[in-house]
């Protein structure tokens, strides 16, 4: 990225060129892209719900040392720099601290991002059988365009709990030998009405209903029994009854694992990039940090964001300030509320969520000059909303010229992007939630095309890049 060269007041003139990544790094760095590409589609072609990203989240952090905070607590311990904590809620949403060296009252570097996708849930009383086919009755969870979850392999992921408390953990549809499931779409031949309707229209929310099965039980006084023989294997292969639906959480996600994408396999394309691309490589970079920061850091890995931060595992849930007055607590002596409050207000964050990337096949949709150009880095948003910024956190300059200096010094590739042109449409992330304490905040993240498709799409240079920027972020020591 040039920068402005000053001679004493005076401001050469200089052009503000937006460019391609490539022709920015050297043959060391695309090894590096590749390897670590490498690490994120094996990752991400694992876990694929909030759950099982949380789960593995935590591994890899125990792997590097953190431990569950309320082993401080009961120890009866204070945390000092270089200590490395996490807090779960639910198994779903998950925060990270390491102690900085500076007290954590001058604020905190905070990378958020979120780990639920858009997907398709199953209702809790969902297996009925119509013409001798059993379905699973679903509810889509998200933005979604339903005609793009049609025909394709899917698998089922979640969780049942009986009443006994006990859980029953289901992936069905990502090993080789499983079998998977699929939603069906009219032949063409038969579809005139279908194909008049406008694509939202075409296929109904209430239809997206899963195939299942469709071998009756060999019985006669069932009367459904084509429903029965699916009750019949998941009572003797998983034990579980149909009455035990009520208390699952069932996730329905597209079925295989992460492609390289391109002759030059310089994208990858997956199911859920949107958002565990940030959450992957903000952890990464958690991780990583080689030596103590001076400032606190912090990961958030949140869940419910698809659906608008709801719920006690939502952002909008007092969980990200409850775990910082636990962790303020044991950081200083007598705590109060005020320590809280300046450790928030004091923070700087970066909220890690995805972007839309110019798509030359759809260009209408977007201003060239301030959309986000795939392989030109990390896409830094100082403000997203929809209708005149509305509902956007929209960060201020000086913390923007902040971010200039901390890519750059590290040799960060970032650009910037807006979400589509001018009274396009538009939409919000977690940023507005972490900006109400009055800490710095600012939307940080990949760029994809097919953004909430069931396969999205990334390039690896602008992966490797925001783990790259997380990293310099948690490192920086704020000196201009
Ligand atoms: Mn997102
Ligand atoms: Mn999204």
């Amino acid at each position: 990225m040039p920068t402005v060269k000053t001679k004493k007041n005076k401001v050469e003139f200089k052009e503000y060129k937006r460019e391609n990544g490539y022709i920015k790094i050297d043959e060391k760095e695309k090894k590096l892209i590749n390897d670590f590409c490498v690490d994120y589609s094996l990752f991400i072609g694992k876990a694929k719900t909030e759950r099982e990203f949380h789960d593995d989240a935590i591994s890899m952090l125990k792997e590097k040392g953190f431990k569950e905070a309320s082993y401080y607590e009961k120890a009866g311990l204070k945390l000092k720099a270089g200590d490395k904590i996490y807090y779960s809620a639910y198994g779903k949403t998950l925060i990270a601290f390491i102690i900085g060296k500076k007290p954590i009252t001058e604020g905190m570097h905070i990378v958020g991002a979120h780990i639920d996708s858009p997907r398709i849930d199953i209702k809790q009383n969902p297996l009925y059988e119509n013409s001798q086919i059993a379905y699973l009755d679903t509810h889509y969870y998200g933005g979604i365009k339903k005609y793009q979850w049609l025909t394709i392999p899917l698998a089922l992921h979640g969780v049942i709990v009986r009443k006994d408390g006990s859980k029953v953990n289901i992936k069905i549809g990502e090993d080789e030998g499983d079998p998977v499931f699929c939603l069906t779409d009219l032949l063409p031949h038969l579809a005139q009405d279908q194909m008049r309707k406008t694509l939202a229209e075409g296929i109904e929310g209430e239809n997206l209903d899963i195939l299942i099965g469709s071998i009756p039980i060999n019985s006669k006084d069932k009367k459904e029994k084509v429903k029965a023989n699916i009750l019949k294997i998941l009572a003797e292969k998983y034990k579980i009854a149909e009455e035990d639906f009520l208390s699952s959480e069932l996730e329905i996600v597209p079925a295989g694992k992460p492609r390289d994408l391109g002759l030059d396999r310089s994208m990858i394309l997956a199911y859920g990039q949107d958002d565990r691309v940030c959450a992957y490589t903000g952890i990464k970079a958690m991780v990583n940090m080689s030596e103590i920061p001076q400032y606190t850091s912090c990961l958030i890995l949140a869940d419910k964001e698809e659906i608008g931060s709801y719920g006690a595992t939502g952002m909008g849930s007092n969980f990200f300030e409850n775990v910082c007055a636990e962790t303020v607590n044991l950081c200083i002596e007598n705590y109060n509320e005020l320590y809280l409050k300046r450790t928030l207000a004091n923070s700087w964050m970066l909220s890690a969520d995805v972007n839309s990337l110019f798509d030359p096949l759809f260009p209408s949709v977007s201003e060239k000059k301030n959309t986000a150009f795939l392989n030109h880095g990390i896409c830094v948003t100082k403000y997203t909303g929809s209708r005149g910024k509305s509902a956007s956190s929209d960060a201020n300059a000086e913390f923007m010229a902040q971010i200039r200096r901390i890519f750059d010094s590290a040799k960060v590739v970032w650009q910037t992007g807006e979400l589509g042109k001018v009274d396009q449409g538009g939409g919000g992330t977690i940023a507005h939630y972490m900006a109400r304490y009055g800490m710095q905040v600012i939307d940080c993240g990949v760029g994809l095309l097919s953004m909430h498709a069931p396969m999205e799409v990334a390039s690896k240079l602008d992966i490797y890049m925001a783990y790259k920027a997380y990293l310099a972020f948690m490192k920086d020591n704020r000196k201009q």
